[in-house]
């Protein structure tokens, strides 16, 4: 019988918490560098190619790919001839410990995302526990952990459906994905999960985003299940649709589209998608009691040299005298370099002002956003010299309901984020005159290294959400909806949408 050392599967926990923080799976890297290099679509391409340098900035500096550094989540198959050395901490209890531990270590810290009480006080638990654990009890002398750190922004986005037993499933993804806009940082992964009842469908979802990208190896031999025909047929399907890179419109919106099933009812088809993002982010181990898992890092040179470079055209703007007049010229899609200073501010922040501005309270001291620009952030902790740890954009669309108000009450002139905004913030940017930014989710250290000075100048009890001062210096971004409304989200994935319709009407001429 195998004996499980219970510090060496919580010690396994722990390194692959901190490996996958900075280190992309190479399958994603390659599936990205391949979709970077046959992309057209130039908005697309530099965000990719955003992603990519990021992508080893991180894997050289061993600091978290992205400021979300994810809800843990585990799956933990336990062989039936296994035994423990110890019996006093469950399997969950185990995982925390390991999770608690790496989100807390001094030399890569990782953000603690996780709040308790999520329907009241949402009180920030510090420690990024609990994580979410899936066990099962399976033959054989091991145990198998298959372990992932997921992004906020792509879990927000995932779907549940019970179809007909006569519906297509292809169909509703189709006409979900739209739907879901950019939030969930593209390009990345669909799991899709069919069958079992409803729960049991998310968790096939999930569970199938644990394997390595692999479509192209499947188109090459020929899909013969179901479900690998199915997940051709989703592949393609939705890279028609044009969505392409952080929602911009382009060639690539997925790398791989993962499907595990389950028998069900026979009035039932339960299917659930969960995407996932460009923090793609999981480990794979087996625990035999001859110690903790060993993780091999990739080698540096395993990840292409991809250079991005603003035009010489570029606009570079000083945020520390712009004024709404300035803004007016700013077009849809272009590449705006920002330096100055910036506030920050996310959800709880954004709640705050506006329970304050209610009250007749006015703005919090030190905050003054007359002709400023407000970052959608929540930045990792520093550490060593750094300014900040990573610190990239969060899903803006959380802050249209605030954003009106914002605009007509605190001389706010723009924003800067990641995805699309809705339709009545779109129109209250134009009524106001102002503009959105958006910076490339998933790049998240590399962004930080454009910020130069950081301080935090209100609501410092919120933690990563309190109002932070930045100083930047050339931090690229897009406009992404300008002053007349004019709105990179739609407009982008349309017309891509069209010349991949025409290109495959001549290829099939
Ligand atoms: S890449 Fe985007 S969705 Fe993924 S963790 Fe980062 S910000 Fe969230």
């Amino acid at each position: 019988m195998t004996v499980i050392r219970q510090q060496d599967f919580i010690d396994s926990i722990e390194d692959s918490l901190q490996f996958i923080s900075y280190y992309h799976p190479l399958d994603y890297v390659k599936a990205v560098e391949a979709a970077y290099n046959r992309e057209e679509s130039q908005a697309a391409k530099d965000a990719m190619a955003q992603i990519l340098i990021n992508s080893r900035m991180s894997a050289e500096g061993k600091r978290p790919l992205c400021q979300d550094t994810g809800i843990v989540t585990c799956f933990v198959k336990v062989g039936m001839g296994v035994t423990w050395d110890k019996t006093d901490m469950t399997v969950q209890q185990m995982v925390d410990e390991g999770t608690r531990r790496a989100y807390l270590n001094p030399d890569n810290p990782l953000r603690a995302s996780i709040v308790a009480d999520p329907a009241g006080a949402r009180i920030n638990t510090k420690d990024n526990t609990p994580s979410v654990v899936h066990i099962d009890m399976v033959p054989g002398e091991k145990v198998e952990v298959m372990i992932a750190a997921k992004g906020g922004g792509s879990e927000n986005k995932s779907k549940m459906v019970m179809l007909n037993p006569s519906d297509n499933i292809a169909d509703w993804v189709v006409k979900t994905l739209p739907t879901m806009g950019a939030g969930w940082c593209p390009p990345g992964m669909l799991g899709i999960g069919i069958g079992g009842t409803a729960e049991k469908a998310a968790v096939l979802a999930k569970e199938s985003l644990m394997d390595p990208v692999d479509i192209q190896e499947l188109i090459a031999r020929g899909p013969e299940t179901t479900d690998e025909k199915l997940r051709v047929e989703i592949f393609e399907r939705v890279n028609q649709l044009g969505i392409g890179a952080q929602g911009l419109g382009g060639l690539t919106t997925v790398v791989d589209v993962k499907i595990m099933s389950l028998p069900t009812h026979a009035a039932s088809k339960p299917v659930a998608m969960i995407p996932n993002c460009a923090a793609t982010r999981h480990a794979h181990f087996h625990l035999d009691g001859s110690g903790p898992a060993e993780l091999t890092p990739p080698k540096l040179e395993d990840w292409p040299e991809v250079t991005w470079e603003v035009g010489e055209n570029t606009r570079r703007v000083n945020l520390n005298d712009v004024t709404k007049e300035d803004i007016q010229d700013w077009k849809v899609g272009e590449t705006v370099l920002l330096s100055g200073k910036m506030l920050t501010g996310r959800d709880a922040a954004h709640k705050r002002i506006q329970t304050m501005l209610d009250n007749g309270e006015g703005l919090p001291e030190g905050v003054d956003l007359t002709n400023r620009f407000i970052y959608y952030v929540g930045p990792v902790d520093a550490v060593g010299d750094e300014v900040v740890g990573p610190a990239g954009p969060t899903t803006a669309t959380r802050m249209d309901k605030f954003t009106d108000m914002m605009l007509e009450k605190t001389g706010l002139i723009g924003m800067i984020g990641k995805a699309e905004r809705g339709p009545a913030t779109v129109k209250s940017i134009a009524k106001h005159q102002s503009v959105y930014l958006m910076a490339v989710g998933g790049a998240a250290y590399l962004v930080s290294k454009a910020i130069k000075k950081s301080r935090v100048v209100a609501f410092e009890d919120l933690g990563m959400e309190a109002i932070y001062e930045f100083d930047v210096e050339d931090m690229p971004v897009t406009v992404a909806v300008d002053s007349t409304g004019a709105n990179a989200h739609e407009t982008g994935p349309a017309i891509w949408k069209a010349k991949i319709e025409d290109l495959d009407n001549a290829l099939s001429k």
